[in-house]
């Protein structure tokens, strides 16, 4: 018996925030990630470093990986002790075939669990507002599939028996035997009246879908173009998803907003775009990596305990100087009794992580600031300060503490540039499909977008999107170098270009 673990875990329906909190926590610990197709993007970043993820591309039609294959990595990866989330689209344990897979790790004796997901049909009705039973309306839900195999043109399905049921049928993997299957209904007797609804990736903000009836839906979905995978839900319940259809009618669904970014930040302004209901391209116009001096370092490293004071002039400097301090030391008092100086509540937050006492820290957050609030503290003549930072200017912190006679050294651990666009996910759908808008929250991010400007370049055919600024500052810079400008904030702040937005592109 080894002493790996495999969760069989369900990611829900398409919606990151619709995974169950069991799922997430799985996902952020495992050594390993063994995902299909339907599994939407965003949960793969919650893994932690060094986790090895192995996209097995199930989709309908497309077995990129044998099933046997996918069996056996899932006991090689335990049996190498690791921890293993085996995430699926929807439930596991509805027609994702974790049956299968749960057979296969007891017979090989390896430990596993399930945790259940948001099945796609609930959260497609959820998403269209369709209550799956109903006291007058429908008293039992059959959720079946269509087993869409492209080399066979029926279902294996006996349609007919269904069609007597009076029950709310949610119609899995059926989209392309729509015909077939909307015939048989019929011909079992099921009125041709009775509504219909297909929806394609329910629950996201790329969500599509379509309502007719038995008798029309084939012509429907041909006519507005949705393609699977999606789900077809057939009874009288569907009657009132065009009005309760709530996803749909949020003020910015189906809308594509790019925001460029230009630090690690939290980014707010995505999640509240993504509530609103937009598509929201997140691009990454700057990228921070680790560069620690090692020349530097060692020295520095030599003689810790001779500084007076550490100065972290962002949190990027804060997580680079300790990673590489506790790969070194391994014990935090190796540190000494150097006094800590912070720029701003963020760089503040991270020291704190350390249980770390920051004693200085400007009102607002500059370099300068920082080296005045230092030099009020009247302990700086003579005095011995480590200066962490990335590879940009910290001049300004560093040139009036010299000129009160303080003794400098430099060390840099992170460096900024960047990124490259080339093989990023948000930045190929900007190219090729454009976006409705597009947000610069800073003088920075416009500068950095322009110098990225042809990694992004639009091409024939894609949406050309609006501009959006968060404040005077911002537009100016835009001004300056030539970008043009739509809208401006009134108030700037996140709220306030959000507001900005929704007055310029939603519905209401
Ligand atoms: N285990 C999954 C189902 C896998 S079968 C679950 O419990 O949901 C794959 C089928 O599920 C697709 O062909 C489609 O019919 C349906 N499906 C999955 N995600 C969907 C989504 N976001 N929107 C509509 N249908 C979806």
């Amino acid at each position: 018996m080894s002493n790996g673990m495999v969760y069989l875990v369900g990611a829900g329906p398409g919606a990151s925030d619709l995974v169950t909190v069991r799922g997430k926590q799985l996902i952020k610990a495992c050594d390993a990630l063994v995902y299909d197709y339907l599994v939407y993007d965003e949960l793969l970043n919650w893994t932690k470093p060094g986790c090895v993820k192995t996209y097995v591309g199930k989709r309908s039609g497309f077995h990129s990986k044998p099933q046997e294959d996918i069996e056996k990595l899932l006991i090689d990866y335990a049996q190498d002790g690791k921890l293993v989330v085996r995430l699926k689209g929807g439930d596991p344990f509805i027609f994702g075939r974790g049956g299968e897979e749960a057979d296969s790790l007891a017979e090989a004796g390896i430990g596993f669990e399930i945790v259940p997901g948001v099945t796609a049909s609930m959260g497609a009705a959820a998403a269209l507002g369709i209550p799956l039973s109903h006291r007058k309306d429908s008293s039992s839900i059959v959720l079946v599939t269509g087993h869409e195999d492209p080399g066979k043109d029926e279902t294996l399905v006996d349609w007919a028996q269904y069609a007597k049921l009076d029950a709310t049928l949610c119609i899995y993997m059926g989209l392309t035997k729509i015909d077939h299957i909307s015939a048989e209904l019929l011909k079992a007797g099921m009125s041709s009246e009775t509504p219909v609804a297909v929806v394609r990736w329910a629950t996201l903000p790329t969500q599509e879908s379509c309502i007719g009836t038995l008798g029309t839906i084939s012509e429907t979905v041909k006519e507005s173009g949705i393609r699977p995978p999606a789900m077809i839900i057939v009874g009288e319940v569907v009657r009132d998803a065009p009005k309760n259809s709530w996803f749909e009618q949020k003020p910015l669904f189906g809308k594509r907003i790019a925001i460029t970014r230009t630090r690690e930040q939290s980014s707010n302004l995505k999640s509240k775009l993504q509530s609103l209901g937009a598509d929201v391209l997140e691009l990454p116009l700057i990228q921070v990596t680790s560069a620690v001096q090692e020349s530097v370092k060692d020295e520095i490293f030599a003689e810790l305990g001779s500084y007076d004071w550490i100065v972290f002039s962002s949190p990027n400097g804060v997580r680079y100087f300790f990673n590489a301090f506790l790969a070194e030391f391994k014990d935090l008092r190796s540190m000494g009794f150097m006094r800590i100086a912070a720029v701003g509540p963020a760089t503040a937050r991270e020291i704190e992580k350390f249980h770390l006492q920051v004693e200085v820290m400007p009102e607002t957050h500059t370099g300068p600031d920082l080296a005045d609030a230092l030099i009020e503290t009247g302990s700086i003549e003579h005095a011995k300060i480590l200066i962490v930072k990335g590879n940009l200017g910290t001049d300004d912190l560093i040139k009036p503490l010299e000129d009160k006679w303080a003794i400098i050294d430099r060390f840099e651990v992170y460096k900024t540039g960047p990124t490259d666009l080339s093989q990023n996910v948000a930045a190929e759908t900007f190219r090729n499909k454009g976006a409705h808008a597009i947000t610069f929250t800073s003088g920075s991010t416009v500068r950095s977008f322009v110098k990225q400007a042809k990694s992004l370049q639009l091409e024939d055919g894609a949406a050309i999107p609006k501009t959006f600024s968060m404040g005077p500052q911002t537009s100016k810079v835009m001004k300056d170098v030539h970008v043009p400008l739509v809208k401006e904030a009134k108030i700037s702040s996140i709220d306030g270009l959000v507001a900005a937005i929704i007055e310029e592109l939603g519905e209401k």
